[in-house]
């Protein structure tokens, strides 16, 4: 992945630096290695700038292409719809999970990039909170199933019922009531029978392509209400999207690495 090599590259040059630092400056490092307490004088050599300029450039770089990554992930998603539900997600949490192959894709830009192109298309953005809702352990069925974030299918030992679990959160993320940030579990079961088997499609035909996208075919009865729903709002190639006949889901999982 981009983003990700050009990171270790930073942190090669990172490396580099520290080292140019420590042989120039030793009268700043105890015998432990750690850096004095205290206030010291740092020289720089005419290398160690240079290594310093290589990584800014680098870093310069690297941003410009996650911001037109995150454009463009923007308008593929402002394409299906401009009324968009997601999950209200703890960035802070997952760079806590994940480390730092979270925080340089910036999540955090691309969703209120997401949110400034929506609002000036006309369109809305709701960030629902998780804890309030906890769509990935919820059924139809009103059964509270927890899951590891490993498991990605949701069968639920109650009803019976499978889903792809990313889809089945997006799906029940269109029956969160925008006020009270619930979900209306009757409202999602009586919309269901009309919509497993588009969801069923998108489930197989996320699984089957390379691209890992889905669209079913639009229903002709289709009206202006569109509503796109993520499950996730983070970008990552494991991407599915499901398009029904007034719905537009797509989710994404919240697992590391990179962005497609
Ligand atoms: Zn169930």
């Amino acid at each position: 992945m981009e983003l990700d090599s050009k990171q270790k590259e930073i942190r090669k040059l990172q490396r580099k630096m520290d080292r140019q630092r420590r042989a120039v400056n030793p009268n700043n490092f105890n015998p432990n290695g750690t850096v004095k307490k205290g206030k010291k004088h740092w020289h720089q050599s005419n290398r160690y700038k240079k290594i310093a300029a290589q990584k800014r450039e680098i870093e310069r770089k690297q941003a410009a292409y996650r911001k037109s990554l995150h454009g463009h992930l923007v308008n593929q998603t402002l394409n299906l719809g401009k009324n968009i539900k997601t999950e209200k997600v703890s960035v802070k949490a997952w760079q806590k999970n994940y480390g730092k192959s979270i925080g340089f894709k910036s999540p955090s830009s691309f969703q209120s990039e997401l949110k400034r192109k929506a609002e000036n298309a006309g369109g809305t953005v709701l960030m629902f909170s998780t804890r309030k809702t906890a769509l990935s352990q919820t059924c139809l069925c009103g059964n509270k199933q927890k899951k590891s974030l490993s498991q990605r299918v949701h069968h639920c030992s109650i009803c019976g019922l499978k889903m792809q679990r990313d889809i089945l959160s997006a799906y029940l993320s269109r029956y969160i009531d925008p006020k009270t940030e619930t979900l209306s579990i009757q409202l999602a079961r009586n919309g269901w029978l009309g919509m497993e088997q588009s969801l069923l499609d998108g489930w197989q035909n996320g699984s089957n392509q390379s691209t890992r996208t889905a669209v079913s075919p639009k229903s002709p009865t289709s009206n202006s209400g569109i509503e796109l729903m993520c499950s996730n709002p983070i970008a990552r190639k494991e991407s599915e999207s499901v398009r029904t006949n007034e719905t537009h889901a797509v989710s994404w999982n919240p697992l590391p690495l990179g962005m497609g």
